[in-house]
């Protein structure tokens, strides 16, 4: 075996531990959530130096003072958002591209909103790469929404809100489902809302740490 057949295997292997060890292990059941963070790597997503990190339990830097989430949060927002394939999904913070790729395998369409242009062109190209062709990407303010392709079936906000985004909300199609973390500056909770025909209901899916969501509708400054 050749030294570039070594390291892809040896990622292979921190992969199949991540998915049993943090995943699995805390409880996170759904097979087809489970089985795409098997097979995306994870280390395409963050800068060569990170590489060798890209399995361990925690955010990694994506510069631009952003992170790509820790795996289990990954794994636990998609889970939360209970995708059958046929969903159109907007994402706000597309951030390394790591969610977006999860995303866009197990929904038909993902349309992704990111605030800074480095990180949206740098994701947008791994992206297209690795020939994902159901995802769309846009730079500017997620707290807005992307009007134009509304209502989503699902919605995914993968930065801390001071409270939930309106905008979003009327966004978000009857019988949609939108997964955000909304609190405190530096500890949230992830909110869990579905839309019915008579209104929203919301439930906590429990605390966590994300960096700030930017904009009209979120933190005013960074
Ligand atoms: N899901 C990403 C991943 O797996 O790499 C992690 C996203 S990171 C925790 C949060 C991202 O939200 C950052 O890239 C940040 O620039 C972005 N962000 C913050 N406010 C935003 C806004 N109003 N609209 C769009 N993106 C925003």
């Amino acid at each position: 075996m050749n030294k570039a057949d070594n390291k892809r295997q040896g990622m292979w292997r921190a992969r199949q531990s991540m998915v049993r060890e943090q995943l699995i292990a805390r409880d996170i059941i759904d097979e087809r959530v489970l089985q795409v963070m098997n097979r995306i790597p994870r280390e395409i997503f963050v800068g060569e130096g990170l590489r060798n990190r890209a399995y361990e339990d925690t955010p990694l830097p994506i510069g631009e003072e952003q992170t790509i989430s820790q795996p289990f949060m990954v794994a636990l927002m998609t889970e939360l958002l209970r995708l059958n394939g046929d969903e159109k999904v907007l994402e706000i913070g597309t951030g390394s591209g790591y969610q977006t790729a999860i995303l866009a395998e197990l929904a038909a369409k993902v349309f992704t909103i990111e605030r800074s242009h480095n990180l949206s062109r740098r994701a947008r190209q791994i992206l297209e790469n690795e020939g994902f062709d159901n995802v769309l990407t846009r730079v500017g303010d997620g707290t807005i929404g992307w009007a134009e392709f509304a209502p989503y079936d699902r919605i995914i906000v993968t930065a801390g809100a001071p409270s939930v985004p309106e905008t979003l909300v009327n966004q978000l199609a009857e019988g949609g489902i939108m997964v955000i973390p909304a609190g405190e500056r530096f500890q949230q909770e992830l909110m869990v809302i579905t839309k019915t025909a008579s209104g929203v209901e919301t439930r906590n899916g429990g605390g966590c740490v994300f960096v700030p969501l930017i904009g009209r509708e979120g933190w005013q400054n960074g």
